[in-house]
């Protein structure tokens, strides 16, 4: 029970908006005093928010208002500069900590920094926590002390850690004295930027703890056995938990807790299953230790590789009208839907990487502007890794065929005919929803048809292939030179 009269504390929320297994809210109710949850829409993350993400931060807070609501309690909602917000909230409240949970961007790390040493300055004490990934990504190093490049023996190293049983969510939310105000939610307009793309994005989003835990449990239920299928994009057998955890309204301690306990009778799938819950901490433990993952060629030999800027193959791309289906019917899905699937995520970056000569970042860019999933160092790793440009990256001469791919993993082109209109008698309801989402200046409608390749797929892979032993000899002959 929280202490009469003792100050409150403020738990500012930021990717990890939910209350159960959040060592935030154990932190923040560990001073027995009422716990004020505070969210703050900074120039951070207005800057670093695409369209997509920002509409669904909009759904993430509603939910979460919801509940804490349910519970006696509420969320405090400013925007500004986030120590000036915390500043007025201490300065209203009389608070006496300020508890958050870490992020790992450099931009975020750098702004935490100011703060925590801003408010210890003024004698506030500010905490954090780790309430979104398994390990710390300092808790992992090689033998020789240094930060893993290569997934693998990442692997190994952290694969057989134990990991604590998820806390459970706080039962008693006291509310203080008095609440500070509060914007409101609606006046940020988090959906401005998606124009009429949110209505179709909100058939599709999941949101919110309650949902993104039906959606683990029924996950475990009913598909983790059939996880080993997971390259097929039509079938609905992975997770789907990425656009919680985005937000955080999972912490992936449930996730590993849950997979874990699926394993004496699913050993196999659920082991590749929690293999890949790892990539996304290998994403962050790359990202902590090279933060300009996010911005520039993590080899920095690709520097002066001839990728083009944007250019109007890259506009078809975005579109879905390469007139290569398999490509076509993944961008579509990413717009209508706000994910997309794995596999069509390696074969799409490959694409515009590859066959189109494209510079990564632009479709960096452009997925992070449109998925609800939306991770920055899943992201960057994503599309590095596929570009060749990123830690143990696929190698250069791996060119995926898109034709190939579809007749391997979408062998039946359900996929295909889910995303596009010109390919049966009928028009499904996704490949229709993405004329509802995408702009009306895009001037294209459902009785569009198949539009001519941007590229024949040989030549594309061919030049691709040039490209790269070109870039490959020169750099080894400046290397002789040296
Ligand atoms: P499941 O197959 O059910 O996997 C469970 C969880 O493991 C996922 O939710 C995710 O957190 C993690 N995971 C799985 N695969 C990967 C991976 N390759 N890298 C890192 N973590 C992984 N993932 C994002 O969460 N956000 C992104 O913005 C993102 N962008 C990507 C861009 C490119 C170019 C590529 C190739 C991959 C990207 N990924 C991204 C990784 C991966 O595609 C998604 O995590 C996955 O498709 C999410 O679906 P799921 O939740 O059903 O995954």
């Amino acid at each position: 029970m929280p202490l009469e009269n003792s100050p409150p504390v403020i738990l500012w929320l930021r990717r990890d908006l939910r209350l159960s297994d959040h060592p935030g809210w154990a932190a923040a109710l560990a001073y027995g005093a009422p716990v004020i949850p505070v969210f703050v829409l900074d120039p951070f993350i207005e800057q670093t928010y695409g369209a997509a993400p920002k509409w669904r931060l909009g759904e993430s807070l509603a939910d979460l208002q919801r509940s804490l609501e349910q519970r006696g309690s509420k969320l405090v909602l400013r925007r500004g500069d986030a120590l000036d917000c915390l500043q007025a909230l201490i300065a209203e409240t009389s608070a006496q900590a300020v508890v958050w949970s870490r992020q790992y961007e450099p931009a975020a790390i750098a702004r935490d920094t100011k703060i925590k040493s801003a408010l210890q300055t003024a004698d506030i004490e500010a905490r954090s926590v780790n309430a979104s990934l398994l390990f710390e990504p300092w808790e992992a190093a090689t033998k020789t002390g240094g930060p893993f490049k290569v997934y693998s023996p990442f692997w190994r190293e952290v694969g057989e850690r134990d990991v604590p049983a998820p806390l459970a969510a706080p039962s008693d939310l006291a509310p203080p004295d008095a609440w500070p105000d509060s914007d409101d939610l609606g006046d940020w307009q988090l959906g401005r930027a998606m124009n009429r793309g949110a209505e179709v994005l909100a058939q599709y989003a999941c949101v919110g703890e309650d949902a993104a835990a039906d959606r683990l449990a029924s996950f475990v239920e009913d598909k983790i056995t059939l996880y080993g299928q997971r390259d097929f994009p039509d079938r609905d057998v992975c997770s789907r938990l990425s656009e919680n955890l985005t937000y955080g309204e999972i912490s992936p301690r449930q996730i590993w807790f849950h997979a874990q306990a699926a394993r004496p009778g699913a050993a196999k799938p659920a082991l590749k299953f929690l293999k890949e819950v790892v990539w996304r901490e290998f994403a962050y433990h790359l990202m902590y230790h090279s933060p300009a993952l996010l911005t520039g060629n993590w080899r920095a030999e690709w520097d002066s590789f001839p990728w083009r800027d944007d250019n109007d193959q890259a506009e078809r791309w975005r579109r879905g009208q390469t007139g290569i289906d398999m490509v076509d019917a993944a961008m579509r899905e990413m717009y209508t839907t706000g994910t997309m699937h794995n596999r069509a995520r390696m074969l799409t970056a490959s694409f515009l990487t590859k066959h189109l000569c494209t510079h990564w970042r632009v479709g960096e860019r452009w997925f992070a502007d449109c998925l609800i999933d939306w991770d920055p160092a899943a992201n960057a790793m994503g599309w590095q890794w596929t570009a060749g440009s990123g830690p143990d990256a696929a190698p250069y001469f791996r060119v995926f065929n898109p034709d190939l791919q579809a007749e391997k993993f979408d062998p039946k082109g359900a996929y295909r005919d889910r995303f596009l209109p010109w390919r049966g008698d009928t028009v499904s309801r996704d490949a229709s929803n993405y004329y509802q989402a995408i702009p009306r200046s895009w001037g294209m409608d459902v009785n569009e048809k198949r539009p001519s390749p941007v590229i024949s797929l040989k030549e594309g892979r061919e030049r691709a292939l040039a490209a790269y032993q070109d870039h490959k000899q020169a750099r080894d002959r400046e290397q002789d030179t040296e």
